[in-house]
């Protein structure tokens, strides 16, 4: 070992290398943003693929994103010099779930065809359920229930498991039935949600240890990325997988881990652009901690498994993430390696700084070193406007000069807290025909006509999809009133049958009367029709011809308001791609996980996406526009989560000024917009935790004499933090830290608190005899 020569491994450092060369046990990589994590990961399955410890099929490996997956699939390839035969357990936690849970369909009470549900599926079946148990919707809301669900899914808790304490939230105590009813209703739709994924999964390796020693087997290397926003469900998982553990002592360990955890959270919708959009409230104090840790034992020796994540990058607490499972991390896997990367090598100096020092005011993190590799490079750039329709101008004007200057408009990011700040850049984007992607937010599979046109296609695939025949049995309209609707229901539900075999039967009653007899018949016979298409037409032709013969293409070609004809291109946009699977099954189940909206990849363009969605990216310019008290920090988080809800939105700040290679800029208005309402709003207290030798305060174009009294005749640090902070701006902030050196390219941070003691060399990376490990 080590002496492996392969170009892959040039260039990198001796600790690096070490992360990479070390196969056997566990190793987890604790490490700042851009010290290569996600490097270390590629190159270790290229390594493990160039040294034939084993074949592609036998490497999990477990990436945050989608896009993420794909990229490492790239990397991979270009490092082992010819193409990977697929991969095929390189993916999301949930499209890995998927995966198994098809394959193993039957033992829960599935079809291998079993539709994945998205959010809006969800609440329509939440409501019909709550409606169904005469339970005030107004009062009760299915978005609450849907929550209160995920929460519970991502500890990893079936409705048995449910303590009865804790299903008193919703609905004076029935929101655990509900639970239970939500969960039969699933089987008889033949679905899943994205919880599930996980959940059932887990319930399968449970019941099933059969299967379970199948996993365990087949994957020789585990590898996990981003590994500090893993949730309990998807830790639970991982653990299971990677543990030699016998069924019982996998059920065991399970229930164990869901009594002792306590922290809810709404789970990896994938879609981290709706952050803001549902949060769930956080009780005040989780009841687990080190309490996992000494109950539960670990089993049997620990697999080959590397994880790789950054506490300061933990941002997924709203969705039930848990750091701690970094922490733990050395107690399930004894004797684990722990190796920590000190050199960055993303950002210039200067940024680097900045974000270390506000990075720096956080208290509940392990501490680490991080050197910059790079030239002090130029400041973080602060500057300010009068509103966001002013600072979108701003923003476009500068992405323009830099267009001007030969930069790549690939290389240009603009990361906003939260997604509603994305349209004023997307229209002034339009204006000024510069071409950007909105990565997540509102995303093109979620737009109406795309949903109506899956629908079809859902249940094309799957006639049993009732969702998707209740959302399109009457578009585009074909006179079947609220009575007909009605029998439909009452009749399938009579006979235990799906919506469509009942249509079938009202198709053909003398009871019924004859236009809505004749509009089932014939919406029956065409889904026949096209199902029998299904083996002989390709399936994105099929796609053309149930949306001519469904008339719902028509339907919009009628439309005379002003966005059919962007509707319409949205549709064909679809049908083209569907070209790029093999058929419509993998079609259907790609735009159940995908979240991103890939439209446009080929062609250069700035990408705007929420900070959550930038997580592992890197781009040489990046916007961080809308650095307001109330955004970011983010009020809902501050309003609920107190002092760990503002270290979250540290560790979101932290997140987007470490995205830059070259450049940040941040920004922050005087006027913002919030919901309709004018609100005046002060400069994030974030602003005020900047160092300033790392920092430059623009003067806007102009000036802002026009503007009045808000920052006098000219915006300056004054005027603009002055006017808002009593304390003198954040000269006092970095002053008051200490700890800063002198070189710019050496930032020791503030020494761990309290966690760093329950993990082997966690923490001791610069202490004399640490590190090295
Ligand atoms: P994050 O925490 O943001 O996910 P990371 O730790 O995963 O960051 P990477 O994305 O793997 O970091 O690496 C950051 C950048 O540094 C990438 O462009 C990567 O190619 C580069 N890099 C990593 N290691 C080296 C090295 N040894 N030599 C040169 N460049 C490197
Ligand atoms: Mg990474």
């Amino acid at each position: 070992r080590g002496a492996h020569r392969a170009p892959y491994l040039e260039g990198l450092n001796p600790e690096q290398r070490e992360a990479v060369e070390t196969l056997d046990g566990a190793v987890l990589v604790l490490a700042g943003a851009g010290t290569g994590k996600t490097r270390v990961l590629t190159t270790r399955i290229a390594h493990i693929l160039s040294l034939g410890r084993a074949r592609a099929s036998e490497i999990l490996s477990v990436t945050f994103t989608n896009k993420a997956a794909r990229e490492m699939k790239t990397r991979i390839g270009a490092m082992v010099g010819e193409a990977v035969e697929g991969m095929p357990w390189l993916g999301t936690f949930h499209s890995i779930g998927a995966k198994i849970l098809r394959r193993h369909a039957e033992l829960v009470n599935l079809k291998p065809d079993f539709t994945i549900l998205d959010v809006d599926d969800q609440i329509r079946l939440l409501k019909q359920l709550i409606a169904a148990e005469n339970i005030d919707e107004k009062r009760w809301p299915a978005r609450l229930l849907a929550n209160q669900i995920d929460s519970w899914k991502n500890r990893g808790l079936s409705p048995d498991q449910v303590s009865a304490g804790e299903g008193a939230t919703f609905a004076n105590g029935r929101g655990r039935d509900l639970y239970a009813a939500y969960q039969a209703r699933l089987k008889t739709l033949n679905a899943a949600d994205f919880g599930d994924l996980l959940l059932e999964t887990i319930r399968l390796f449970r019941q099933h240890p059969e299967v379970l020693r199948q996993y365990q087997t087949r994957f020789k290397y585990i590898l996990v990325d981003e590994y500090q926003d893993t949730n309990v469900a998807q830790y639970l998982w991982l653990r299971l997988l990677a543990q030699r553990t016998s069924g019982t002592a996998a059920a065991d360990l399970v229930l164990r881990d869901a009594a002792l955890r306590a922290a809810p959270q709404d789970e990896a919708r994938e879609e981290p652009a709706s952050a803001i959009s549902a949060p769930t409230p956080r009780p005040e104090e989780p009841a687990h901690s080190a309490g996992v840790s000494k109950d539960v034992a670990p089993l049997g020796p620990p697999k080959n498994i590397c994880c790789v994540g950054d506490d300061d990058q933990s941002i997924y607490g709203w969705r039930g993430a848990e750091v701690d499972n970094i922490l733990r991390f050395d107690h399930d896997f004894p004797g684990a390696k722990v190796i920590r990367l000190e050199r960055n090598y993303r950002s210039t100096a200067h940024i680097l700084g900045a974000a270390s020092h506000l990075i720096a005011h956080n208290e509940g993190r392990l501490g680490k070193t991080l050197r910059s590799e790079g030239e002090a490079g130029e400041r973080v750039v602060v500057s300010t406007a009068w509103d966001s329709e002013e600072e979108a101008r701003a923003v476009g004007e500068e992405i323009e000069q830099l267009q001007r200057q030969g930069h790549r408009l690939d290389e240009i990011a603009i990361l906003v807290r939260a997604s509603f700040q994305m349209r004023e850049f997307e229209d002034r984007f339009v204006t000024l025909g510069l071409p950007y992607r909105v990565i997540g937010g509102p995303r093109f599979y979620e737009r109406a006509e795309i949903r109506d046109a899956m629908a079809y296609l859902r249940l094309v695939n799957q006639p049993a999809d009732d969702l998707a025949f209740e959302r399109i049995v009457n578009v585009p309209k074909r006179g079947l009133g609220d009575a007909a609707l009605q029998n439909l229901h009452d009749l399938a539900r009579a006979r235990g049958v799906p919506l469509i075999e009942a249509a079938r039967a009202m198709g053909t009653s003398e009871a019924v009367k004859p236009k809505p007899r004749a509009a089932l018949r014939d919406l029956v016979a065409a889904f026949d029709r096209w199902r029998a298409q299904r083996d002989t037409l390709p399936h994105n032709e099929l796609a053309e011809i149930v949306l001519d013969e469904s008339g719902y293409t028509e339907m919009w070609q009628k439309d005379r308001s002003a966005d059919a004809a962007g509707r319409l291109e949205n549709l064909k946009e679809l049908v083209r791609s569907m070209e790029e699977f093999e058929n419509l099954q993998g079609f259907l189940e790609h735009v159940a996980l995908v979240m991103d909206t890939d439209r446009g990849e080929d062609h250069e363009a700035v990408s705007i996406m929420t900070l959550h969605a930038a997580k592992g990216l890197e781009f040489d310019t990046v916007f961080l526009p809308g650095w307001e008290e109330g955004l970011l920090p983010h009020q809902r988080s501050l309003d609920e989560n107190g002092r760990a809800g503002l270290e979250e939105e540290r560790r979101l700040a932290h997140v987007g000024i470490t995205r830059a290679r070259k450049n940040a800029r941040i920004s922050f208005v005087s006027n913002r917009r919030i919901h309709g309402s004018w609100t005046s709003s002060l400069p994030s207290r974030f602003l005020d935790e900047l160092p300033e030798q790392h920092v430059e305060v623009r003067e806007a174009k102009g000036g802002f004499g026009g503007y009045g009294n808000a920052y006098g005749s000219r915006f300056d640090t004054t005027a603009a933090f002055g006017s808002s902070y009593t304390t003198p701006g954040w000269r006092r902030a970095q002053k008051s830290r200490g700890g800063f050196e002198e070189d710019p390219h050496e930032y020791s941070q503030v020494e761990p608190d309290e966690p760093a003691g329950r993990m082997r060399d966690v923490g001791a990376s610069r202490a004399p005899g640490g590190g090295t490990n």
